[in-house]
This record gives C-alpha cells, structure tokens and sequence, in this order.
C-alpha cells in the first residue's frame, strides 16, 4: 500500500493522540484497566492495581498473578469464565468475583474484558476494566438494613393499629354476647316452661357474637401476617341483613326502622364476608348512635347495580356530620363520641379499598346523613378470574 508523507503523518499523530487518550483514561478512571496480550501471555495493568497492596502489581506481568489473587472459592469458576469467553466467539465477557488484598480483607470484583480477535476468530488480546464493588455493595447493605429495619418498625407501628383495631372490633360481639348470656340468667332464674324460647334466642345470640369476635380475631390475623384478601361470591341482600342485625343490636330497646332494597334483589358480590360485613355493621352502629335523639328513627339501605359495581347506600336520619367533622372524616382518630376511638371508618375504607371499592359520605345534611359505598359484582371478578387463569 502507498502511502504518502501527510497521511502517513496523520495517522501517526492519532495514534500518538490515542495512545495519549488510553493513558489519560486509565488515570482518570478509580477501576484497575489490564490488557493481556495472548500472544506472549503477558498483562499489562494500570496503576490503580496498586490498591490492592500487592508490592509485585507490576513486576509480575503473568496471568499467574491475577489467578493467585482471585479469593479460592471464586477461582476455579472465574479463571473458567474466562477460558470459555477466549474459547467461544463472544467479543466480551463479564464475571463478578472477590480478589484477595494483601491486608487479608476481599474486594468484590466486577471484570468486563473486551476480546480481541484474528481473522480466523482466534483471541489475540485483551482489554478489560476490574470495577471494585465493594463499597456499593456495602452501601446497598447497609441500604438493606436500614429497609429493614423500617419495614420491622412500620410493622409495629401497624400491629400497634391492630391492637386498637382489635380492642374497638371485639368490644361490641363481646359486649353483646354478654348482655346475651346475662339475660339468659335471669330469663332461667324465674323459668318457666315458654320461657325456653326466650333463652334459647339468648344463647344463640350469645353464640353468634362470639363465634364473630373469633372471626374479627382471625381476620386481622390474616391482615398482619399480610395475606391477600380472599374474594368469594356473596349473596349482597344476605350481607346487608346480617350486617344491619348485628349493627342494630345494640340499639335495642329502642326501635329503629330500617328500609332495604337490593335492586336487582340477587346482586351478588365478589368480596371477603366477614371484612365487607363490618364495613356495614360499623356504619349501622355509627347511624344508631347518631339518632339517639331523633323522634322517629330510620335507617335506609339502599343497594343497586352501577356498571360492574355494586352501589350501596345506608342513610340515616340522625345528627348529620358538621363541616369541621366532614373533612377528613375516614381518617383515623376523628370522633366526637365521649367513648369513640375514630378509627371505625377509617377502617371501613380500608377494607372496601382492598375489595376494589370506594366509599365516601354523599350527604351529610342537618337530620340526613348518606354514606356510601361499592362492590364488585361477582361475575365481573369472576371473568377477569378466569382470564388471569389464561
Ligand atoms: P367512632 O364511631 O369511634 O367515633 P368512626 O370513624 O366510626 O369512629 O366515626 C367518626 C365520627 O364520624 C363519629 O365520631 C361521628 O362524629 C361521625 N359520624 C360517623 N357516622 C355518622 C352518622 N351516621 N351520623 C353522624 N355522625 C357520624
């Protein structure tokens, strides 16, 4: 090839430009740059080989001396990591290891070589940068556990929630299986033969509480050891009559009417029972307590289907929620009851969230107050079941 006297200069200073490059680089960078000539098996590395401590970094130009280094559980499968790439036709190969330092201690080695080849394919050279991971990786430790340590903390933070969760959620089957078991006594004390219904009732209420409270026990159970919500297909008209019976139970003697309609009358909802059953219970009681005052009593449920969803109403003509009250009024410890804890609607939205629903106050005029919330319809959560099965 001829070539003249310009280009031949040319070239020569991009060499010499590249050369300078190459070496301004291996300074700038903290990693350790090496280039393996295959040929003759030497390496070459750059100063920052100096870091690991061994005095002999430069004076032992073999291959010998890296493999020596590599931590003795590492060895074996690096120095094969490596034999392979030479022996495949990949242009590069990366390998993670620990590599010794003379003060006894490991760095954690990130090694990306590029690989030099003939024209028949064979490697020639090189050139490759060992990345020290060691402080990252402390840092990504320590990142680790502090993650930790705030997920512990978060989760007592939640059972301390729990706890009061629990203590508000027990206090009311509890209370009532008591009233219930304390009426059958004196029912018994004066006995009489067609007084035998009377105490059977009792008993069975009394059942039917503590059975619940059991129920709320293993449910928030479920919730600290973080399972999912279990979703099954619930009768919606059967879920509004047992919720509202247990809600009303304390209203008793007083007498509070109470409309339902479920529209169409067989909605039918894809949620967890005995989760969605308080959200109904919570808003009964809290309707109950709302009208103490209030002449003439009534609470209206009212449930109909919106697109996929199930809407339910429960309105009450008790107080109404003043404005200072209305904002905010999901969020826990909000209450204006000498012995309330606030915390029985945050709840609620808790769990119709975790259903796929909403719930929100519609109205909370003087003498009406309007909550409201939705369900997902069971053949709906049904189908999307069966598509994520697909
Ligand atoms: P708690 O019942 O323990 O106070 P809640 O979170 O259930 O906790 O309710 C928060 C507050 O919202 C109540 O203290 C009350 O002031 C108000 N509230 C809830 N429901 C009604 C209602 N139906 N009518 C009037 N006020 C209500």
């Amino acid at each position: 090839m001829i070539m003249s006297v310009s280009e031949s200069g040319v070239k020569l200073e991009s060499l010499i430009d590249c050369e300078e490059r190459s070496h301004l680089v291996r300074l700038a960078t903290e990693d350790t740059i090496w280039d393996w000539d295959l040929t003759t098996n030497l390496v070459e590395r750059s100063a920052r080989a100096a870091k690991f401590g061994h005095p002999d970094w430069q004076s032992d130009p073999s291959m010998a001396w890296w493999e020596r280094h590599i931590h003795p559980d590492d060895r074996e499968a690096t120095i094969a990591a490596f034999a392979d790439a030479v022996h495949s036709d990949e242009m590069s190969v990366s390998v993670e290891y620990r590599f010794c330092k003379a003060d006894g201690d490991s760095a954690y080695i990130y090694d990306r070589a590029f690989i030099i080849r003939d024209k028949a394919g064979l490697a020639t050279r090189m050139i490759g940068a060992m990345i020290d991971l060691t402080e990252l990786r402390l840092v990504k430790l320590l990142l680790r556990k502090t993650e930790n340590r705030l997920a512990y903390s978060s989760r007592l933070n939640a059972m301390g929630t729990m706890g009061s969760m629990l203590a508000h959620e027990l206090n009311q089957p509890l209370t009532a299986a008591a009233n219930y078991i304390r009426a059958s006594r004196h029912i018994f004390a004066s006995a009489q033969s067609d007084d035998f219904d009377k105490i059977h009732d009792a008993l069975e209420g009394a059942e039917r509480n503590t059975l619940r409270a059991g129920d709320i026990i293993r449910k928030l159970r479920e919730l600290v050891t973080q399972r999912g919500i279990v979703g099954a297909d619930n009768s919606l008209a059967q879920l509004i009559d047992d919720g509202c019976s247990i809600g009303l139970s304390e209203a008793k003697p007083r007498t509070v009417i109470v409309r339902k309609t479920v529209n169409p009358s067989d909605l039918s909802v894809w949620i967890d029972r005995t989760q969605v059953q308080q959200v109904i219970i919570n808003l009964v009681r809290n309707a109950v307590e709302a009208m103490e005052n209030a002449v003439n009593p009534e609470i209206i449920v009212d449930a109909q289907r919106v697109g996929n969803f199930a809407e339910i109403s429960i309105s009450d003509n008790g107080t109404g929620i003043a404005d200072d009250v209305r904002d905010g009024i999901f969020s826990a410890i909000i209450t204006t009851k000498a012995t309330g804890m606030g915390i029985g609607l945050s709840i609620s939205r808790t769990i119709i969230e975790a259903q796929g629903g909403e719930i929100w106050l519609e109205s909370s005029a003087p003498g009406f107050t309007d909550f409201r919330f939705t369900l997902p319809l069971f053949q709906i959560s049904e189908q999307r079941e069966h598509i994520d099965a697909d």
